[in-house]
């Protein structure tokens, strides 16, 4: 069963895949996944749980030996083998991104960019399983230490990056010799089936890769379940935190990402244009549902007129539209229409609390789309809910400060720490800020300071719980446990005249 021989009449059912097996199963609830340009339902997905879990973990624990005893450089072929999966099929892999998200066609692409970029990385990684020896550590004595699989990984993703947030993880895992569970968001599960059908199609073993579906029920049996080692999770801080605590106090290892609150501060010195473009790209990007998305701007020594206005007459320009079968849109809608009202629900309360809403969203003919255009309020204060709350969406609030070091204050207070940049032309004021903002990934004229591949996603504070973060080194790291080894040989009777190597030249 696949996600095409799925569908049975015009309605798409979503499959799971446990044990190398597809499945469609009648759950007792059921979610719907929105085409968000349409305002129609695309496909139903069943909301499993204890049962589901449970067979999940048994066919990954049962495909770990094998697997963990496959060569790192055989597990990499089936990666390359991925790879060029992805490749053959990336416009296709966008389009459903869009489709179930309703992303632009152009934010989509680079969202499978990114997720292509980490399969890349993950081709090169038995590189890094390499350990280190230490000869001679004590008189006779040998150390070593290499990297084992952690064993059997779950991976609980949100609904923001259908395609890149499971690729952050599953590839990184896989590689390192570990079986996977990944539980994608239930509100955007078909680009998550799409990549397991290719990962299939590049010859994983059975067991080895496995996909399910629900929502609390599911999550709760996965962080609980004896068999399961690790979780990696991404999504809201409160359900991040909740995860974290959850799993940990089940002896699990874990990395957890959060929400965020990224501040973006604009020096009187910045090139304004340019700022401005790096400003709406980063607010309004993804129509503001990124973790990386700028949300509040520190407009710093009395740039805030020049930068309003800017701001305002760039909003205007940006065509907000239904994204699935129009690839010419600027900014898509929203992933529902509760998520919508509610994010529009803000500018009303901006407006209750006494800031200025410079440029309303809410102005946009959304027909059935979940759309809300670009939004600019000034005049917000860190004690209003605008700077407070993680709107997730098209908002950009501006709080007006009178110096670099009123804004690093502000930053202070913010209790998420994902990502901040400053636009200045000034060197000093680049490293005052780099060195002391109060946030894990850092921009200086750069709109969304999102590592790639191969650097690690450092959030800080609320936007992160755990030791090892994803990406980079930091992400092998956290899918491997190291074994260190000291060895003595004692010489036997006949062995025991030889010179020590370093004498005898030999
Ligand atoms: P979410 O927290 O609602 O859902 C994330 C996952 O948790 C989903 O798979 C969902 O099924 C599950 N879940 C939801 N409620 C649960 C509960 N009560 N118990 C157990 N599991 C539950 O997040 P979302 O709305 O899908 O995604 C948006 C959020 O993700 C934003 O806060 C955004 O900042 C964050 N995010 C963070 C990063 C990062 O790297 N820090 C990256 C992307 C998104």
């Amino acid at each position: 069963m696949t996600l095409t021989a799925s569908a049975s009449g015009s309605e798409l059912r979503v499959p799971q895949l446990i044990g190398g097996r597809w499945s469609v199963v009648d759950a007792a609830q059921h979610g719907d996944v929105f085409n968000p340009s349409k305002g129609t339902v695309l496909a139903r997905v069943a909301l499993t749980g204890a049962e589901e879990a449970d067979a999940a973990v048994r066919a990954a624990q049962a495909a770990l030996p094998g697997w963990a005893e496959t060569p790192a450089v055989e597990r990499a072929r089936v990666m390359f083998a991925f790879r060029e999966k992805i490749v053959a099929h990336y416009d296709e892999l966008a389009r459903l991104v869009t489709r179930e998200h309703g992303k632009t066609h152009a934010e989509a692409r680079a969202e499978v960019q990114r997720g292509l970029e980490m399969v890349e990385y993950a081709c090169s990684v038995p590189a890094l399983l390499a350990g280190d020896t230490f000869p001679q550590l004590a008189n006779g004595v040998d150390g070593e230490t290499n990297r084992h699989p952690v064993g059997v990984c779950v991976g609980i993703t949100p609904y923001n990056f259908p395609h890149m947030v499971p690729l952050w993880m599953f590839p990184i895992a896989l590689i390192c010799g570990n079986t996977f569970i990944l539980k994608p968001s239930e509100k955007v599960p078909l680009s998550a089936v799409r990549l397991g059908e290719l990962l299939v199609e590049s010859g994983v073993p059975d067991g080895v890769f496995n996909l399910v579906h629900g929502g609390k029920d599911m999550v709760d049996a996965l962080l609980t379940h004896e068999g399961v080692n690790a979780v990696s999770f991404v999504g809201s801080t409160a359900i991040a935190k909740y995860v974290y605590t959850t799993a940990t106090a089940h002896g699990k290892r874990v990395q957890s990402a959060g929400g965020a609150k990224n501040h973006l501060i604009i020096m009187p010195d910045a090139d304004l244009d340019q700022a401005v473009k790096a400003l709406a790209a980063s607010a309004f990007g993804c129509a503001g549902q990124r973790c990386m998305a700028g949300s509040v701007a520190l407009a710093a020594g009395g740039v805030g007129d020049a930068l309003i206005e800017r701001l305002v007459s760039h909003g205007r320009t940006i065509d907000t539209a239904p994204t699935d079968g129009n690839d010419a849109a600027d900014m898509g809608p929203l992933i529902n229409a509760a998520h919508r009202d509610r994010v529009a629900g803000y500018l009303d309360t901006a407006k209750n609390e006494g800031a200025d809403v410079a440029l309303d969203g809410r102005e946009v003919e959304a027909g059935d789309a979940f759309l809300l255009g670009p939004c600019v309020v000034d005049q917000v204060t860190p004690d209003m809910s605008l700077w407070k709350d993680e709107i997730f969406g098209p908002v950009l609030s501006v709080v007006r400060t009178d110096d670099l070091e009123e804004a690093i204050a502000v930053g202070q207070r913010c209790p998420y720490g994902n990502g901040a940049s400053i636009f200045t032309q000034s060197g000093h004021a680049a490293r005052e800020f780099k060195r002391r903002f109060n946030a894990g990934m850092i921009g200086v004229n750069v709109g969304v300071p999102a590592p790639m591949a191969w650097l690690p996603f450092t959030g800080w504070n609320q936007s992160f719980f755990g030791d090892l973060h994803i990406q980079g080194t930091e992400g092998v790291h956290f899918y491997t446990r190291q074994k260190m080894t000291l060895t003595r040989w004692f010489a036997s009777a006949a062995e025991s005249h030889h010179d020590p190597v370093w004498k005898s030249g030999r």
